[in-house]
């Protein structure tokens, strides 16, 4: 028997912002939609950051669909120039949305989706597959069948890992326990962990940047505590950023006081330094780049993270080789070209796969290229949301007004002079010198960017 698409639901993954910021557009449109969220709660991934503060203003964090859904219902906009923390974006933003009439008894927590294919066809088959419906099936076995499926699950599940050619360092696993992953609440929940202990940062992003300044506080509250910074760059000046001549001044100020700790030597910064070897001794982790070692008590991973693809497996989807979003997406968001507020509207045209019926929105949406900002997430589930409405002039009508910035620039950075990268792919194992292509943006390695 046939199933009708137009009588199915859209799934939404995830009831992140832009997943819900999805529900909003489809509630306006009137598309019957489901969102399926892994957490307990809207906003499951932002709830583990909360108490980090957002370097753009509220008025860049709220989706117009959904500000006008809230309106209606009576909700008091936040001040447009203010900074949330990532608790009060949940609290004050998107919990709201997720309650409200339109949208609360679509939202099913506690759903992890597992995988997506079509119904009774598997990757190979070409017969009708654009008039199947895809099959979403949950973590506890159970079958959902959609007319099309918005993947807003962001990338927050999958960090990258600490080794430096992107699979885990040799001995990464035996001392999991000593890592912590992005941005621990080192002044708050987590604390305990790190006061009074030696403390290595991996990775040069906005996560690390503000990992390190939380410790640097710490440092001056709790004696015994030591800050080292590990960067496989040959310089900080990228996450430095633009620093007074940021478009976010909240994201300038956190490059500047980085700057002034490590010029103070509050925070010892090691240049070139990608992470081989981890060998646990006593209760310290003696990390290795194969030429320099640092002896520590903890670290942290702020080395970015990357999609899952796994789900989707059985999906045909045109990814690119090096970032991962789609191919169409990628030179749009190449971080050696675009800073997260130079990246040029886009919507579903650009977001579509061979798959009919697929796309990925949101942080997933970027593969794993750092310059992700809500604006665009917002802009993307517009576009993508009116596509399926059939309303493809709206859906190609993309805008955004974004603060350009100074954080993810476009200037490539020098990478380490050839010993970084040469010793980063000997790693003790290769003896002969290597002549080495590396297509890599620098800043979509782990970490470089301006927001993982
Ligand atoms: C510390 C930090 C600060 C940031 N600051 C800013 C800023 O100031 N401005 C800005 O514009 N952007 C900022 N960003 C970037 C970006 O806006 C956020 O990462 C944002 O949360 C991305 O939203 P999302 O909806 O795409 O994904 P997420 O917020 O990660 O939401 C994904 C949701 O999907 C759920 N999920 C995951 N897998 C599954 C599954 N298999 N099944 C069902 N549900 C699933 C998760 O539980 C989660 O609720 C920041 C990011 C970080 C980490």
């Amino acid at each position: 028997m046939t199933i009708p698409l137009d009588q199915l639901p859209v799934v939404v993954i995830g009831a992140g912002p832009v997943g819900l910021a999805a529900a909003a557009h489809l509630a306006e449109r009137g598309l019957p939609r489901i969102v399926l969220e892994a957490g307990d709660a809207p906003a499951a991934a932002i709830r583990q950051w909360g108490h980090v503060r957002l370097f753009s203003p509220w008025r860049f964090n709220i989706d117009p669909a959904a500000a006008r859904l809230l309106t209606a219902a009576g909700w008091i906009r936040p001040g447009d120039d203010e900074l949330p923390t990532g608790a009060q974006l949940a609290d004050d933003y998107l919990r709201p949305l997720a309650g409200l009439p339109a949208i609360k008894d679509d939202i099913r927590y506690g759903a992890r989706v597992a995988a997506i294919t079509r119904l009774g066809l598997d990757r190979l088959r070409s017969t009708g597959r654009a008039d199947t419906p895809l099959l979403v099936r949950l973590a506890t076995g159970e079958d959902l069948l959609a007319r099309a499926v918005i993947d807003a699950s962001g990338t927050w599940s999958t960090p990258n890992v600490l080794g430096a050619a992107g699979i885990p360092a040799h001995g990464e696993r035996d001392v999991a326990d000593r890592i912590d992953t992005a941005l621990p609440d080192v002044l708050g929940r987590d604390r305990h962990r790190f006061a009074g202990r030696r403390i290595l940062v991996a990775g040069a992003g906005h996560s690390a940047a503000n990992t390190l300044l939380a410790l640097a506080d710490l440092a001056e509250r709790a004696p015994g505590t030591s800050v080292t910074w590990a960067i496989r760059a040959a310089s900080p000046a990228r996450t430095y950023g633009g620093q007074t001549a940021d478009a976010l001044p909240a994201r300038g100020a956190i490059g500047s006081r980085l700057r002034e700790h490590v010029e103070s030597g509050a925070i010892t910064l090691l240049t070139g330094f990608g992470v081989q070897r981890l060998t646990p001794t006593g209760d310290a982790v003696v990390v290795s780049d194969g030429t320099r070692e640092v002896t520590v008590d903890r670290i942290v991973a702020a080395t970015g993270f990357r999609p899952d693809h796994t789900i989707t497996g059985e999906l045909r989807l045109d990814l690119d080789p090096v970032v991962g979003s789609t191919r169409a997406l990628a030179p749009l968001i190449d971080p050696n070209e675009h800073s997260c507020g130079t990246v040029p509207p886009h919507g579903a045209d650009e977001l579509s796969h061979p798959e009919p019926g697929y796309y990925a929105i949101g942080s997933k949406s970027y593969g794993r290229a750092p310059t992700f900002l809500l604006a665009t997430g917002y802009e993307q589930a517009r576009s993508v949301v009116a596509a399926l409405a059939g309303d493809w002039d709206a859906a190609r009508e993309v805008q955004l007004d974004l603060p350009e910035t100074g954080v993810c620039n476009s200037n490539p950075v020098a990478q380490p002079a050839g010993r970084g990268l040469a010793t980063g792919i000997a790693g003790g194992l290769l003896s002969s010198p290597l002549t080495v292509v590396d297509r890599t943006p620098p800043a979509a390695r782990a970490g470089d960017g301006c927001c993982g």
